[in-house]
């Protein structure tokens, strides 16, 4: 198809030209108040025929990193040099958005209620109105998010790493680490998949923070996954990174209910058994030590000391020994600021 003839690009009120971006919005519901909430879209029309690509955000309303990551990668987008079109949705859950919260008003995540329905919960509404408006008309879809319950996440990929073309993709974007995660029931990439999309779903950082390695790690990321589907130029001169890969990963939980002094860093490779923090009682007692369950590197942790018997304290991915020199500046391998594992009584 000569680029004349390449047709508008529609979406709700929006009718976007080749070569052209538009803004828009897409009705959900009427809060309490009266006043309307809709998704905030845009669209990246670009003059050539391509791949269809959605970024979205803030699924979990209080994951707000994925929002300035969209916001600086279109920030650089120029539908009149690009082929293809970007959908961006920054916010997905507008009413967590609004209060700064994971949930949906009824305390539904909304990245359980997808595929949806137009007719179920405001969740199952809001993933039915996501999925016919969006992801129906897009082939590929990068899902950004954050740590949740006040913990923060190593820049990650999470895909089905077995398929080729999500292998591709995820590669390109070139995280520190991409973790081979099996589809949640219910989540968008889940349902996405399903739909025949190839979704990347990228964490980063922790809730309601902005992290400035998250954010451009995020950005970087996108902008190869669009070069390498060919839609944007491929300006990134410096080296790509090649991602450390892990098949599994576990979770180091409290043993007792106190007040965590957590002291390992996301990146850091530890040993199983290393001492990886203490936990306290209110008066100063020793309750229990936090010991790595498994070798491996450290791609999550609590931030926030104040934790119950059960609580998931640091994530730990498995990767194969030859793997770890990649992990390049996110290895720490100095371990001398860790109580010793003698220091207990
Ligand atoms: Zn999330």
């Amino acid at each position: 198809m000569s680029p004349a003839r390449r047709k508008a690009f529609r979406l709700g009120e929006l009718d976007v030209a080749p070569g052209r971006s538009g803004t828009g919005e897409l009705p959900i519901a009427r809060l309490v108040t009266g006043t309307v909430i809709s998704l905030p879209v845009q669209v990246f029309h670009g003059r050539k025929d391509g791949h269809t690509v959605w970024l979205s955000a803030a699924v979990h309303g209080d994951e707000i990193n994925g929002v300035e990551i969209i916001r600086r990668v279109t920030s650089g987008l120029d539908a009149r040099t690009m082929s293809g079109t970007v959908i961006a949705v920054p916010i997905v859950n507008v009413h967590g958005f609004l209060n700064g919260d994971r949930y949906l008003p009824d305390r539904r995540d909304l990245n359980r209620s997808f595929p949806g329905s137009p007719t179920g919960s405001l969740a199952a509404r809001i993933a039915n109105l996501f999925m016919s408006e969006i992801v129906s008309r897009c082939d590929v879809g990068i899902d950004l998010h954050t740590g949740s319950d006040h913990r923060t996440n190593l820049p990650q990929i999470r895909a089905d790493l077995d398929d080729p073309e999500t292998r591709k993709l995820a590669e390109a974007f070139g995280p520190p680490l991409m973790l081979h995660a099996k589809i949640r029931d219910g989540s968008l990439r889940g349902a996405a998949t399903e739909q025949g999309s190839t979704v990347l779903l990228y964490e980063g950082g922790e809730a309601l923070r902005f992290d400035g390695e998250a954010l451009s790690i995020g950005v970087a990321g996108i902008r190869r996954v669009l070069a390498a589907l060919d839609m944007v130029d491929d300006d990134d001169d410096d080296p790509r990174p090649v991602p450390v890969e892990s098949r599994r990963s576990y979770w180091v939980r409290a043993r007792r209910s106190g007040i965590a002094l957590i002291d390992c860093e996301l990146g850091e490779v530890v040993r199983r058994g290393q001492l990886l923090g203490v936990i306290h009682d209110s008066v100063g007692r020793r309750l229990s030590q936090v010991n790595a369950t498994q070798s491996g590197v450290i791609i999550g942790r609590v931030q926030q000391p104040l934790v119950n018997q059960g609580d998931a304290l640091i994530h730990i991915a498995e990767v194969g020994a030859d793997d770890l020199p990649m992990l390049g500046q996110y290895v720490s391998t100095t371990t001398s600021a860790t109580p010793s594992s003698q220091d207990h009584q």
